[in-house]
């Protein structure tokens, strides 16, 4: 699954030609694809498209949503919040896990719509309010509608909204503020810990002569020592089939509660993300030399 995400990835990031054209806008059309909304665990619910996550963490005294998709996402999103019951007009904060265009993109309408405030990093807040990523990729400049960021989230800081208690769990690489969100939530009468992942992967980032972004290479390497030292049950994405988000519904579906736990999950992505970027830092730096 990891393995066809990567591909994907490559698909979009690199479709920078118009000949690729096609297929980015392929690619966007594909990510977009409705899909039924379903709660994952506890107050957790999928309100995201086909490639790209979105989710919405209910409360009494209002709710969360974490990430908005491409912009044409946003119109399902708010879809997919009604038909599992829920009024949008109800979500009071928007957080997002980093500020790329498949997952910031939507933000900006869900934000007209919902009335809802955006919390987020320091290192991100500048992208999201620019519209345009930070640090300089292979597949140039990708453009979102910008956002107003209403309140900073430092690294460790817990957001609280009607018992809910959301840490935000920084690791820049793969953005400058790239944003993990740990929340304990009560499923079926057990305690467990669900992760929304960020992402560590290269995604087009230059690793190597990246002016905008210097410290990358060490930033990324943080990144993954910290993610090690992570417990989860649940790993969330914000690309649903790095943690086969598909597959564990559908054995939710057929009846196994533990479809979604999995505490081995976030040590393994990690590992295969880690791996991945160590070849391609090593493949960028030959493609560099004189
Ligand atoms: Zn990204």
């Amino acid at each position: 699954m990891l393995i066809r995400c990567a591909l994907l990835m490559t698909v979009l990031l690199f479709a920078s030609t118009p000949a690729l054209a096609q297929t980015e806008a392929d690619t966007r059309v594909e990510w977009n694809r409705a899909v039924q909304p379903f709660t994952v665990v506890g107050n957790v619910h999928f309100v995201g498209v086909a490639g790209l996550g979105a989710y919405l963490i209910t409360t009494p005294e209002g709710h969360i949503l974490i990430d908005g998709g491409l912009p044409e996402s946003a119109p399902r999103i708010i879809q997919s919040i009604r038909d599992l019951g829920f009024d949008p007009a109800d979500v009071r904060i928007l957080l997002n896990t980093h500020a790329h265009l498949d997952h910031a993109g939507g933000l900006s309408e869900i934000q007209a719509v919902t009335g809802a405030r955006i919390m987020a990093s320091e290192g991100d807040r500048g992208a999201l309010e620019r519209g345009r990523h930070h640090g300089l990729t292979n597949y140039g400049t990708w453009w979102f509608p910008p956002v107003r960021v209403d309140e900073i989230v430092a690294d460790g800081q817990v957001v609280e909204l009607g018992g809910v208690r959301l840490t935000a769990i920084v690791t820049p690489g793969h953005t400058a503020g790239c944003t993990n969100w740990s929340l304990p939530v009560e499923d079926r009468g057990r305690n467990l810990t669900v992760l929304f992942f960020c992402s560590a992967s290269i995604g087009g980032n230059l690793l190597v002569g990246n002016s905008e972004y210097p410290n990358i290479v060490d930033d990324y390497r943080q990144t993954f020592e910290r993610l090690a030292q992570i417990e989860a049950d649940v790993v969330l994405a914000n690309h649903p089939d790095i943690a086969d988000l598909f597959e564990r519904r559908e054995r939710l579906m057929a009846g196994d509660d533990e479809a979604f736990v999995d505490p081995s999950a976030l040590g393994a992505i990690t590992e295969t993300f880690r791996q991945a970027f160590e070849a391609g830092l090593e493949r960028q730096t030959r493609d560099a030399q004189p």
